[in-house]
């Protein structure tokens, strides 16, 4: 049983706060103190920065450790590789701790929020924190204009609803129009997407009508543009925003590990349904990235999920943002 996350609530707990330097825990304050750029508390975690006229708002959904990393990540490779890598990187061989990050964007004239996290479904193990966060961050889930879902596995879709209710009941969605098609249809059934067709039809059919289903470069709103990176999904779709001149890239799903899928984006992933497509997505898109040298959020990254990458023989190296948003 890993308790990381239990260790750092307490580190980082509002008592802590108070202890520390003036400064040296900057942007983490209790909730109700509602900082300006950023808070980590035992309720919530977010953190606020600016890509051009973008105020972007990264929100934890919660994390969830999970035990042999060998089953999940390098799944066609000896478990001893999978071992050595984990440990030249400083991180336990027995265990990994997944984070799930939304994304909201405030453009002046909407406010759009990219993926929903666990919802309810994970409210008994510690995640579905994304409302909490949204508040947290000084937003109401109510004046979330627009949804993007940029694929249909739980930890996506699960926040969609709340008691049988959209949980964001003036937004409009934007999603993939053949991630929606894979999972709607009725073929899944018997098949092991049968689970992830049965949420769809709870959490997305309902709200097909207020949807706009879309295809590669198609434009969410003014600045934000989906790009296709199927293979983790059959339709999954990420998203560029740009701002005067400034960029950044959603990458969603396209890594799930920030050290075994960036550094090794060849090795399977067993949450990847098409294996040799992901991988192929991953290089294509960590390669413009890292070329581009642009910033990027990576909803399973390590909170608050954004970075860089720095180009390496094999793969990338994650870069985490520190204080480039903030000079
Ligand atoms: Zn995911």
């Amino acid at each position: 049983m890993i308790r990381h996350s239990l260790k750092r609530r307490t580190l980082f707990g509002a008592g802590a706060a108070a202890l520390a330097a003036p400064g040296l825990l900057a942007g983490i304050a209790n909730a109700q103190e509602n900082a300006e750029n950023g808070a980590l508390t035992k309720d919530s975690a977010f953190k606020t920065f600016k890509v051009g006229t973008f105020k972007v708002t990264v929100i934890s959904d919660g994390t969830r450790a999970s035990e042999n990393p060998h089953e999940t990540y390098g799944t066609n490779q000896p478990a001893d590789a999978v071992s050595a890598l984990l440990d030249q990187n400083f991180l336990p061989t027995s265990g990994f701790i997944n984070g799930f990050s939304p994304v909201l964007v405030d453009t002046g004239s909407h406010v759009v929020l990219f993926d929903t996290g666990l919802g309810e479904a994970g409210r008994e193990t510690g995640t579905g924190k994304l409302a909490e966060g949204i508040r947290a961050a000084g937003y109401g889930p109510e004046q979330v204009s627009v949804v993007v879902i940029t694929h249909m596995h739980g930890d996506h879709i699960g926040g969609l609803m709340e008691g049988g209710k959209p949980a964001f009941p003036s937004a409009r969605y934007v999603t993939g129009q053949m991630e929606f098609d894979f999972w709607k249809d009725g073929a899944r059934v018997g098949t092991p997407a049968e689970n992830g067709h049965k949420a769809v039809l709870q959490k997305v059919v309902p709200l097909a009508e207020k949807t706009t289903f879309i295809a590669d470069g198609a434009e969410v709103v003014p600045g934000i543009t989906a790009i296709a990176a199927f293979g983790h999904s059959p339709g999954h779709m990420i998203y560029r925003l740009e701002s005067e001149g400034k960029a950044l890239i959603l990458t969603a799903d396209t890594a799930n590990h920030y050290v075994l899928s960036l550094q090794r984006p060849d090795w399977e992933v067993r949450f990847d349904m098409d294996k040799a497509a992901a991988g192929a997505t991953r290089r294509k898109v960590f390669d413009m990235i890292a070329t581009d040298r642009l910033p990027f959020i990576g909803y399973h990254m390590p909170f608050p999920a954004v970075g860089f990458v720095e180009r390496q023989d094999q793969g990338y190296r994650f870069v985490p943002v520190t204080y480039q948003f903030d000079i």
